[in-house]
């Protein structure tokens, strides 16, 4: 058996291979374009015919469905050598920083369990953290999952995961590069969006602000935390992040 502790095991009796993994090249991302509770419905569904050994939620829920020495039907081909992770959300989607950590346990465990390299895997030939579409039309024609943003941002999976297994909690952060833009909200003007406002929304919850949502974007909401930290600070609460502010609350 191979069932990663931290992870919900919630098995499913159907629509995978018992015994039916050859070897374990690495772990591979997917997106559901769905949520989790719906994809955990349709697995246990016959007419599936498809199944993972792991899935996220946006709220850095973990589930295991099959365990790791069976083969889930994920991605074709791919399936008998690779694990595989479905996460919440839909095409186009980034994957919330709690799903960064939740991906980047499963590799730290892939690692110490199976052996799975840390590095990214880009073919199929490869090893370490892959993701569906680069297995082409062998595993299933899939050129949309995970999609571009989630591939980029592979490499954050990939510093956390070797953060765990060097023993270094990857949510502690040390003092964080300033960005290089001031972050803030203008009324009437697109968000502002990226993985320096996700690094900002961390921080303010770390600050005591739980109300924040990490979602990368910096809405009226985010502004409000800001102005608060700042003024808790003895900074000038104008709600805008600048080089103070963001060594302030990063460090
Ligand atoms: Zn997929």
């Amino acid at each position: 058996m191979a069932r990663m502790p931290d992870a919900d095991w919630k098995p499913i009796s159907i629509n995978h291979t018992v015994g039916g993994q050859v070897e374990v090249r690495g772990v591979v991302i997917h997106i559901m374009a769905g949520t989790l509770a719906g994809t955990d419905s349709w697995f246990r569904n016959p007419a599936a015919q498809a199944s993972s050994h792991f899935g996220t939620g946006k709220q850095g829920a973990l589930v295991q469905w099959v365990d790791t020495k069976d083969r889930s039907w994920t991605q074709a081909l791919g399936n008998r050598s690779w694990i595989s992770i479905e996460n919440e959300g839909k095409g186009g989607d980034e994957l919330t920083d709690a799903q960064l950590d939740a991906n980047a346990r499963v590799l730290a465990w892939a690692h110490t369990e199976h052996g799975v390299p840390l590095q990214l895997a880009d073919d199929p030939t490869g090893y370490g953290l892959g993701h569906h579409s680069m297995g082409g039309i062998p595993w299933g024609n899939h050129p949309h999952c995970p999609g571009p943003r989630i591939i980029i941002q592979k490499s954050e999976i990939l510093r956390r995961a070797r953060a765990i297994v060097n023993g270094s909690p990857a949510t502690v952060a040390g003092p964080t590069p300033w960005p290089g833009r001031m972050l803030r909200y203008t009324t009437g003007k697109p968000l502002m969006y990226g993985q320096d406002v996700r690094v900002w929304q961390a921080a303010l919850i770390r600050a005591g602000y739980g109300s924040v949502v990490i979602d990368g974007s910096f809405g009226p909401h985010t502004r409000t935390a800001t102005r608060a930290f700042q003024r808790a600070a003895g900074l000038v609460d104008d709600g805008i992040v600048g080089p103070l502010t963001w060594h302030a609350g990063t460090r």
